[in-house]
């Protein structure tokens, strides 16, 4: 299938409350034009030198998502035209974010990325660690970031019983953010090429998928 057919695929099985975040990362401009060209706009890297390759060299009116470990000393490059970063994993790095976003004249919208138990990295907040956010009046400090969500991905394994389990348990999360600490909350990053469709079915908002549109990485 083609890059349009697999976007096609995705779009007819997507509520209307879901977005697709296509993952462009590790392919070059050619393949992402092929998906502009069938009218996908939003598309997600993990690499701040890639990002901002691609960003320069195609078309303005794509809006660029940020989903990899962001280094702090890689921000700055990003700030001034990024839309969202999804993987917000630290205080210092938000607190970095605010930075820049505030030299750019720019408000910032995040994602929280959750550290899921039985996944290997290292990075991302415990579900405590997001309560904790919100009661402490912590975010609230960060002027120019706006924090509109969460972002979680679930362990790798084929156990699809595990995965829908840890979808809904970060489903529940966010739920309790909207319902206690912030009914501005409205993105909920999770699901990927080989899960989202249990993913939507546990309240996903934001598909991030990239090896079934654009094939292998290379
Ligand atoms: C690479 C990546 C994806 C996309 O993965 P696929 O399996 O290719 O769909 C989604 N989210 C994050 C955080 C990633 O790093």
């Amino acid at each position: 299938m083609s890059v349009a057919e697999n976007i096609e695929y995705i779009n007819s099985r997507l509520p209307e409350t879901t977005k697709l975040l296509a993952i462009s990362k590790y392919h070059p401009a050619s393949l992402i034009k092929e998906a502009y060209d069938a009218g996908q706009r939003i598309f997600g890297e993990s690499r701040e030198q890639e990002l901002t390759q691609k960003q320069a060299e195609l078309p303005k009116d794509i809006e660029w998502h940020f989903i990899g470990h962001l280094q702090t000393n890689k921000v700055k490059y990003i700030a001034p035209y990024v839309a969202l970063i999804h993987s917000v994993d630290s205080i210092r790095l938000m607190e970095e974010i605010d930075k820049q976003a505030k030299k750019c004249g720019r408000v910032i919208d995040c994602l929280l990325e959750l550290h899921v138990a039985q996944e290997e990295t290292k990075f991302g907040f415990s579900f405590d660690d997001v309560r904790q956010l919100y009661k402490d009046g912590v975010l609230a400090q960060y002027p120019n970031v706006r924090v509109r969500g969460l972002m979680g991905m679930a362990s790798y394994t084929d156990d699809k019983l595990q995965v829908r389990r840890e979808f809904a348990s970060i489903y529940a999360l966010y739920s309790e953010v909207r319902e206690k600490y912030d009914a501005n909350v409205d993105t909920l990053s999770m699901g990927m090429s080989g899960d989202w469709k249990i993913a939507v079915e546990e309240g996903s908002t934001m598909v991030r998928i990239g090896s079934f549109i654009f094939g292998d990485r290379v």
